[in-house]
């Protein structure tokens, strides 16, 4: 039988030095954002901008989507989902990232006219109730000189905003960049936003609109991989990809109004709580993405309108609570202290005895060091880290048990 049986408590040391060291600059700014904050599921949300459905999931033989209908096979995607009220991009992008048809307001940045969504974001619900640092919650796009802006709400607004990556003039271009981000700082929620589409529909050149499709299609399919390829982001993420808008029934070349090809849409999801295979014929409308993204990540959306898809998961109850979602097989709880130095409590706690991987990853995702990994009692675990030979910085403490994993963030400070 173990020696971890329950409330054991052992010391763990590292014994593998690290070379890169986090400057005092940067483990101040984290410092002020770091109070206990643990981290539950991944969300990889991609806005493939204009692609109407009739060329993406709702072509049986998905000759332009590829990539994405093998995901769907298993993963799993909405039949009846539409944008149920402004079929452009201005209105619909602030819809999807708050989970209502929000109200925006004009506004001058930098002498460039834009606008702001009127009503908090995901991006802001997700910061202010995780407290997590900007670099955790990216948004990646293509360079664009009058971005759409987050909120300026006053219980929320621009304290909370993502890091905006903004670099690159393709849908190629922002993968690539979503790749280096995702490297870089394995933020939890990443929003990527795909433009291509939009642009080579209107310019009503047929090839080009699903070649454009087509190269979406490979991007996402090459994202998943990389996905799947991370070991930080394996097992507990979910991607999900949506459309802002389709095109008109009869014109593919515009859209805008109110006909089945600009409302109808795609919704596919993939990840580790996702009912494989499942296609489900439901109707749901374009606020409802955000408020099922937020239940995958565990927050609350107070000002949204739409309602979680809960068919496509696994978990029942996905939109009900946080904690449930969080509590259904296993814990991992916050490792206390945070910050450390150079030794810190993990605690986890799991329903049912089982083979428990638990290992420690630098922010790159390099495994650092594997603490245990072996067959473990139902109950609490308690685990001495000591971090007196790695360096300064923020590592990844991950539980993985049958195929599922949590994580959480531990910062060293020296
Ligand atoms: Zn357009
Ligand atoms: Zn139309």
């Amino acid at each position: 039988m173990s020696e971890f049986v329950k409330r054991e408590e052992r010391v763990v040391r590292s014994t593998k030095p690290h070379a890169n060291l986090l400057n005092g600059v940067i483990i101040l700014a984290l410092l002020m954002f770091f109070p206990y904050f643990s981290f539950a599921e991944n969300l990889v949300f991609v806005v493939i901008d204009g692609a109407r459905y009739t060329e993406t999931l709702g072509d049986p033989t998905r000759q332009y989507i590829p990539e994405m209908g093998t995901i769907a096979d298993h993963g799993a995607y909405l039949d009846a989902f539409y944008n149920d009220n402004y079929t452009f991009t201005s209105r619909a992008i602030p819809a999807l990232w708050c989970g209502s048809w929000t109200d925006v307001t004009d506004t001058t940045v930098q002498s460039v006219n834009t606008q702001y969504a009127n009503d908090p974001t995901i991006f802001e619900y997700y910061r202010k109730q995780t407290g997590a640092p900007a670099d955790s919650c990216v948004y990646v796009l293509k360079y664009i000189s009058s971005l759409w802006l987050p909120s300026y709400h006053p219980e929320y607004g621009p304290d909370y905003w993502p890091m905006i990556h903004s670099e690159g003039s393709s849908d190629t271009d922002v993968l690539n960049e979503t790749f280096a981000i995702m490297q870089e700082n394995h933020p939890q929620l990443l929003w990527v936003y795909l433009a291509d589409v939009d642009h080579y529909g209107h310019l009503g050149v047929w090839e080009n609109y699903v070649g454009a499709i087509s190269r979406a299609d490979s991007l996402v399919g090459a994202l998943w991989e990389a996905i799947q390829a991370d070991p930080i982001y394996r097992d507990n993420t979910t991607m999900v990809v949506t459309n802002d808008h389709g095109r008109h029934t009869d014109y593919f070349s515009g859209h805008g109004c109110g006909c089945d090809g600009c409302r109808h849409i795609m919704y596919l999801v993939a990840g580790p709580r996702v009912n494989e295979g499942f296609v489900s014929d439901t109707e749901y409308v374009l606020p409802d993405a955000m408020v099922t993204a937020a239940s995958v990540l565990g927050i609350e959306t107070e000002y949204s309108t739409g309602s979680a898809v809960t068919e496509l998961f696994r978990v029942t109850g996905i939109n009900e609570s946080a904690v449930n979602l969080l509590q259904t097989d296993f814990t991992l709880h916050p490792n206390y202290p945070n910050p450390f130095n150079p030794a810190t409590t993990i605690h986890f706690s799991i329903a049912s005895s089982g083979v428990i991987d638990l290992s420690v990853y630098d922010i790159a995702g390099r495994r650092v060091l594997t603490v245990l990994n072996q067959w473990c009692e139902a109950g609490d675990h308690r685990l001495i880290f000591n971090g007196s030979d790695l360096p300064s910085g923020v590592y990844l403490c991950q539980l993985r048990m049958e195929g599922v994993s949590r994580t959480t963030r531990m910062l060293l400070l020296k």
